[in-house]
């Protein structure tokens, strides 16, 4: 479901040329899940947002579903990720104006479906909060709005789900939690995980793990 070719990435910092990801290479087939871990600064965060089509690559090519992202329009890109691309930030991002149902409405209005709220409903359902649906996210905890910002990356029903770190900021048994529903959704739906974790447990659930350092794959 998604190839990685001969990537390279390349930041301008002034005068100078910094090479964060250095000609990367790998596969991963659709329904598998995958851990992309390395130390801080090793470009993975910067990999994963290449791959879900939210920055361009500098040279090499990334395909999803057989489809170029390098020759995509940036409307056709934004299709792309509306369509077949989950993506679940570190930091959560949700609106913060929207409620927790209005955020999970928010990708299902924009793919122009019917019966939203229900939909919705049930998703926050899915992620153990149909008690939080009139909840903004200063008033959920880091957990709840975790599972907000999952419930919202699976409503659009994604092929493929990149998670940057999704159980970073959680206590324990939160991470837990967070881990067998992304576990659940991958063997009951079929969406393909790729998850940037500094968590050695995590990664050893996935089924493939590459390592990052440097901005080499080693
Ligand atoms: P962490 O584990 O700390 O989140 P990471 O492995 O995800 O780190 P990236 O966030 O991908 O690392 O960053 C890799 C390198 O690229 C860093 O040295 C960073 O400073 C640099 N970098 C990232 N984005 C930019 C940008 N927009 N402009 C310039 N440099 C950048």
């Amino acid at each position: 479901i998604l190839q990685v070719e001969s990537l390279t990435k390349t930041f301008q910092s002034g005068h100078r040329q910094i090479k964060v990801l250095d000609n990367i290479n790998f596969t991963i087939a659709e329904g598998q899940s995958m851990s992309i871990v390395g130390p801080s600064g090793s470009g993975k965060t910067t990999l994963l947002g290449l791959c879900a089509g939210l920055d361009r690559a500098t040279e090499g090519r990334i395909l999803i579903n057989q489809v170029l992202l390098n020759q995509l329009s940036e409307d056709e890109l934004a299709q792309l990720r509306n369509q077949q691309v989950g993506f679940i930030f570190q930091n959560f991002q949700l609106i913060p104006t929207l409620t927790a149902l209005e955020n999970v409405m928010v990708p299902l209005e924009l793919r122009g479906e019917k019966n939203i709220i229900s939909a919705s409903k049930e998703l926050l359902n899915r992620v153990g909060l149909s008690d939080r649906l009139d909840h903004y996210p200063s008033q959920l905890s880091g957990g709840e709005q975790q599972r907000v910002a999952i419930a919202r990356a699976f409503s659009n029903r994604p092929k493929i789900l990149f998670a940057d770190e999704p159980t970073g900021n959680l206590d324990e048994e939160t991470s837990h939690s967070i881990e067998s529903l992304l576990f659940e959704l991958n063997r009951e739906q079929g969406t393909t995980l790729v998850i940037v974790t500094h968590d050695p447990d995590l990664a050893q659930k996935t089924d493939s793990i590459i390592k990052l350092k440097g901005g080499k794959l080693i």
